[in-house]
């Protein structure tokens, strides 16, 4: 912890990249989703235009009690295979589902939560998709980040599953948008709300002109398409200014806050209304 909140890779299963590592991690998740070792951080997505904070993206964090904070990016992967990924995507969606209603009445109606969706929950059975038409929520203030390759395999469950989101107004977003496929038709074919330009191109956008270029190419795109455009890993004033000057709607990252608990982010929007 002395190393700053950010810093929460002190182990990882991928360490030793080994059958009993993998084994281990397996049992651990069981345990996890057993007793609850989830916790779901909040990190802010700022309106460009506005300059007010209208959304926050929920990422999972996994507290274990031996090893600490372990990333996403070691246990989603193994969840995904194991089809834990099933259980600990409802569980996520529950989390998000009550922080958000809470939410709404802290922050104001329009305040948007997103939750992460990955490949597997998109084609597996049995998930919350079966209640989703039963649930009573305000569907408009969600929003579901999907990848692009998503949209390429297994394309008329995945569009059945999207309009069931659509039919109850929750929202769809690209992420990692520019990392995936190169065909674009999709963005026709689907009816997404956004897309989240990938951390790598705002990364070297102060390298040179051609990033600049892609940049200014994808936001002329998207809002062509009547899409709003998210800027992910915003990290300094010189990438925020340039994204402003390209129109870019929304904007998230280092720059205005890492990924925090609830309870610090109720707090740091306190602080940003001043
Ligand atoms: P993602 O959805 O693309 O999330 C953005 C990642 O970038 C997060 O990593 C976030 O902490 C990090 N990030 C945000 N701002 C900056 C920045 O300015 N600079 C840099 N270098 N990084 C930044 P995190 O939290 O480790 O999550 C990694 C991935 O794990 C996510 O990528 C998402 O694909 C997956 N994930 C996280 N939570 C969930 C979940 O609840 N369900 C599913 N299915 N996947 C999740
Ligand atoms: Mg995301
Ligand atoms: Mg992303
Ligand atoms: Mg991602």
């Amino acid at each position: 912890k002395r190393q700053g909140r950010n810093r929460y890779c002190y182990f990882t299963y991928s360490m030793q990249e080994t059958a009993k590592m993998r084994q281990r991690l397996i049992v651990d998740l069981h345990q996890a989703l057993k007793e609850n070792q989830f916790v779901l951080y909040y990190q802010p997505i700022v309106d460009l235009g506005k300059n007010t904070i209208s959304k926050a993206e929920s990422l999972i964090r996994w507290h274990h009690p031996d090893h600490g904070m372990i990333s996403p990016a070691d246990f989603i992967p193994v969840a995904e295979e194991t089809g834990l990924i099933v259980p600990l995507g409802d569980w996520v969606f529950n989390e998000a589902i009550g922080q958000g209603n809470r939410w709404n009445l802290l922050f104001g109606p329009d305040f948007q939560i997103s939750i992460n969706k990955s490949p597997a929950q998109f084609t597996q059975k049995s998930e919350h998709h079966d209640w989703l038409d039963d649930l009573d929520v305000n569907g408009s203030n969600f929003v579901i980040e999907i990848t692009e390759g998503m949209l390429i395999e297994n394309t008329s469950t995945v569009e059945k599953r999207i309009q069931k989101y659509k039919n109850k107004k929750i929202e769809v977003a690209i992420d990692d948008f520019g990392t995936g496929y190169s065909s674009l038709s999709y963005l026709n074919k689907f009816d997404i709300d956004y897309i989240k330009i990938d951390r790598s191109f705002i990364n070297n956008l102060s390298q040179g002109k051609q990033y600049q270029t892609l940049c200014e190419a994808m936001i002329l795109m998207a809002h062509k398409l009547n899409i709003k455009v998210i800027a992910e890993g915003v990290e300094t004033e010189e990438q925020k200014n340039m994204l402003i000057a390209m129109g870019c709607d929304y904007g998230q990252g280092y720059l205005f806050s890492p990924p925090v608990p609830a309870d610090v982010f109720e707090q740091f929007m306190v602080q940003w209304q001043k």
